[in-house]
């Protein structure tokens, strides 16, 4: 099966847009900046990542005639408010298992932002406590056998999306997409710079790398203070992708640890220090718990010569922006 073969349903509005980042590109004083913006991909509930794996994924639940999609996430996930909004689309039912991932306590931190995007889409949400992790949950298994035993069909889409089998499919087609608005545009993005942390979206673009053969630097920036079971995930992820769509060897998995500041979901100095500088430069927003990383990242790369005054960069901006709002004690 080729990578065109497998069914999408369609959530986005098509290719994400491409643009240069001309004032950061002035700012920083070499190293031609552009952005990838899948924060304005979709419209539904503010698109992001996940709703581009999620294309694969709800097609997949819809041919095996599920009707509720089951997933789990932090408080402020992205991820569970993107499977919300897709099973409202798609008219299935959403079950949200909500753990803490993050020990936060900005007033209203459970209220606002995603997961009070979730609760006005209709989703099922069960809060649970239980620490940071990308693999598969008790809380997560005893939901999916509530669903069953009320009679329902779940679908069970992990952490992020990212540990199913058709997880890197929507980020080996972003891959696709982007030669496709590389030859329109006349450039050629020899680095790009992604936010890593359970993996499928770097893992996909690896995939999708190996399927064109056009060798370029995917460099991820770990969210998630955790690198090594992330590099991990991301290796086994971009293989089995890589073998799902008949594309070749994978190159390099490279994972940069100095942004994540320590620890999941909360912000360092130079994470606020890279969302106000962008802010302020483009108006482009972005979150203190994965882009505002990575764009930290990006920054002081820049700076150190890590990446060369005369590369072009694609910040690939994976959304986020709605967990601003339980960040409101420090931004
Ligand atoms: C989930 C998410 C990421 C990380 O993507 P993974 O596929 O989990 O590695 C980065 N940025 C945002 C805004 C996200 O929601």
């Amino acid at each position: 099966m080729t990578l065109a073969d497998f069914p999408r349903y369609p959530l986005l509005f098509g290719p994400s847009p491409v643009h240069p980042l001309e004032r950061l590109t002035a700012h920083l004083g070499g190293a031609k900046v552009w952005a990838k913006r899948e924060d304005v991909n979709s419209g539904i509930a503010f698109g992001g990542n996940k709703t581009r794996k999620l294309e694969y994924l709800v097609a997949d639940a819809l041919a095996q005639g599920a009707d509720t999609l089951i997933s789990i996430g932090g408080v402020q996930s992205n991820h569970t408010r993107q499977v919300a909004a897709a099973a409202a689309r798609a008219g299935l039912k959403a079950v949200l298992v909500q753990e803490s991932w993050v020990d936060w306590n900005d007033p209203m931190y459970d209220k606002v932002g995603n997961i009070q995007l979730s609760r006005i889409l209709g989703a099922d949400i069960q809060m649970v406590e239980a620490g940071f992790g990308v693999g598969f949950k008790e809380s997560w298994e005893n939901a999916v056998k509530e669903i069953e035993a009320g009679g329902g069909k779940p679908y069970a889409i992990p952490a992020g999306g990212s540990d199913h089998r058709l997880g890197g499919l929507g980020f080996a087609n972003w891959m696709v997409e982007l030669e496709a608005q590389e030859a329109e545009l006349g450039v050629f993005f020899d680095t790009v710079v992604v936010c890593s942390v359970t993996g499928s979206t770097q893992a996909g673009m690896v995939a999708g790398a190996a399927l064109s053969g056009k060798p370029r630097r995917i460099l991820g920036i770990d969210g998630s203070a955790k690198p090594a079971e992330t590099r991990d995930q991301v290796t086994r992820i971009a293989r089995a992708t890589a073998a799902l769509i008949g594309a070749g060897e994978i190159g390099e998995v490279e994972l940069d640890e100095r942004y994540h500041a320590g620890i999941y979901g909360i912000p360092e100095e130079s994470t606020l220090d890279a969302i106000r500088t962008l802010a302020r430069l483009e108006g482009v927003l972005t979150d203190p718990v994965y882009e505002g990383k990575s764009m930290a990242g990006l920054i002081d790369l820049v700076a150190r010569g890590e990446i060369s005054r005369d590369s072009n960069v694609l910040f690939a901006h994976l959304g986020g922006q709605p967990a601003l709002n339980g960040y409101t004690s420090v931004l």
